[in-house]
């Protein structure tokens, strides 16, 4: 089954996909990008190095620290924060349009931007993806090969800090595979909100 198949989406909504690093984001959002064409997934600016493969422009923005810094102090980005060295945005317009235009928006964010979302816009859904188990993210994380140990050494650290605050995401869902926990995204995205627009 499609992770798009069924009834459309009633409401536009705000969905915050967020967990740590390793968990498997980015294969979701991958998949949602196949699948789910009645989403618009925000495309975050990054002062990171591009992975093997990831596109200016698909996967992130690609920009200097400069360019980055410019956008925040103008107030273009919805939210931001630094993540393992590297700063991590949302610009602000295209989610604006795209909810205004009626389509649902997906963000996929660290815990820092997930706590500036629920302030900004308490409407939104927080979503929270976690590993099957702690031995599991240490697997995929070391074994992706795209980081240095110093850079993966961070990026656990800052893992375990996003998995204490688990509590404060309105659903959890575990990574089993990446079928599943699409479809179940999209049967959230359907049920009513838990925080109605004011
Ligand atoms: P990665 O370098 O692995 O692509 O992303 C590192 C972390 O930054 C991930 O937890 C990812 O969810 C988060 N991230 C990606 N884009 C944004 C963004 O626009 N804002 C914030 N706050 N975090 C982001």
């Amino acid at each position: 089954m499609s992770a798009s198949d069924g009834a459309s989406v009633s409401a536009p909504r705000l969905i915050v996909l967020s967990g740590p690093s390793g968990v498997g984001k980015s294969t979701l959002l991958a998949y949602l990008r196949t699948h789910n064409p009645e989403w618009w997934l925000s495309v975050s600016a990054t002062t990171r190095f591009p992975r093997p493969g990831e596109r200016h422009g698909v996967e992130y923005y690609f920009v200097s620290r400069a360019e980055f810094e410019a956008m925040a102090a103008a107030g273009d980005l919805l939210e931001w924060a630094e993540f393992a060295g590297n700063l991590y945005g949302t610009p602000r317009l295209p989610v604006e349009d795209q909810l205004a235009a009626g389509r649902s928006v997906l963000l996929e964010l660290e815990l820092e931007g997930a706590r500036q979302v629920r302030q900004a816009m308490p409407e939104a859904l927080l979503v929270f993806l976690k590993p099957p188990s702690w031995e599991e993210l240490v697997r995929r994380l070391t074994h992706r090969g795209t980081e240095p140990q110093d850079v993966i050494d961070a990026r656990l650290a800052r893992a375990r800090e996003e998995l204490a605050a688990e509590s404060e995401f309105d659903v959890s869902l575990v990574n089993t595979s990446v079928e599943e926990v699409a479809a179940e995204l999209v049967a959230l995205t359907r049920a009513p909100s838990p925080r109605p627009a004011p």
